[in-house]
């Protein structure tokens, strides 16, 4: 199973995928790789972090399930074509253009959109990040753009209201597409 984890930025997505991998060891976290610099105190695997030259051999190679240059920041994402662990399944945390092509690519993919209970509490998770305040404005509005593109693509869409409260109703929702297959 695939696992599509969409949504704008300063949603919490991150946060609340990690309690999900938590919750579901069966669950394995794809490492994507970025052209974005490794921001102060984030973990240096949070991505495979690479120059855009790097990034653009790989993706001719075909080495991306999907990539994007993400609106918000003009820098390059892209899952790499990497083989999950035997019985694992996949989980993506990737904007909506990457779950539109995954969705393309494997249609059974479970795609879930992230979304923040108001755009208040969205910026203020993207300025507790340390996001300056063009780069908040810049992703409040794509991430409304997002959103309304990601209603239209998901099987289901969680409130990050509460992480624990999320994180739990993802995990309800796997479980669920599990016992389907
Ligand atoms: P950030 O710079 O905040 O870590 O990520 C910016 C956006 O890119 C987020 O919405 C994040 O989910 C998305 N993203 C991260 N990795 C990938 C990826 O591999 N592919 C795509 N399409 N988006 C990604």
């Amino acid at each position: 199973m695939i696992l599509v984890v969409a949504g704008p930025g300063g949603v919490g997505k991150g946060t609340v995928v990690s309690r999900l991998l938590e919750l579901d060891p069966q669950l394995w976290l794809s490492r994507s790789w970025t052209t974005r610099p490794r921001r102060p105190g984030e973990p240096p695997d949070a991505y495979v972090f690479v120059d855009r030259e790097s990034f653009l051999h790989h993706r001719d190679a075909d080495g991306f399930l999907e990539w994007t240059e993400f609106p918000g920041n003009g820098h390059l994402y892209g899952t790499p074509r990497v083989e999950p662990p035997e019985g694992r399944d996949v989980v993506l945390e990737i904007e909506l253009d990457g779950a539109r092509q995954v969705r393309a690519a494997y249609p059974d993919a479970v795609v879930v959109l992230v979304v923040a209970p108001s755009t208040e509490e969205q910026e203020s998770r993207l300025r507790a990040r340390g996001d300056d305040e063009a780069s908040v404005a810049r992703r409040v509005a794509v991430g409304r753009e997002e959103e309304a593109a990601g209603r239209g693509l998901a099987d289901h869409v969680v409130v990050n209201d509460d992480v624990e409260r999320a994180a739990r109703e993802l995990a309800g929702i796997v479980t669920e597409h599990r016992a389907r297959r």
